[in-house]
């Protein structure tokens, strides 16, 4: 596995965003220096662009995202 090519300016992973979870340490461990394919954030700036992801989407809102995501696709 390895490290999101969004470490750098990920607001999530530099704890720039508000309520940062209990769980950020696990989520940045799993998604952010994992399985970063899978992040909510990371699916939607992929797919429909980074302008695209919302402030406060976090990692683990995968079906946020998805949802989000076929929104778009469908215009
Ligand atoms: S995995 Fe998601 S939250 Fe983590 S750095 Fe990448 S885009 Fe940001």
């Amino acid at each position: 596995m390895a490290d999101c090519p969004m470490l750098t300016g990920c607001p999530f992973f530099n704890d720039k965003m508000k309520n940062m979870p209990a769980t950020s340490n696990i989520y940045k461990r799993n998604y952010c220096r994992g399985e970063h394919t899978k992040c909510a954030r990371f699916m939607v700036r992929q797919t429909v662009g980074p302008e695209h992801v919302p402030a406060d989407l976090f990692p683990n809102q995968r079906e946020r995202a998805e949802t989000l995501i076929k929104e778009k696709e469908q215009g």
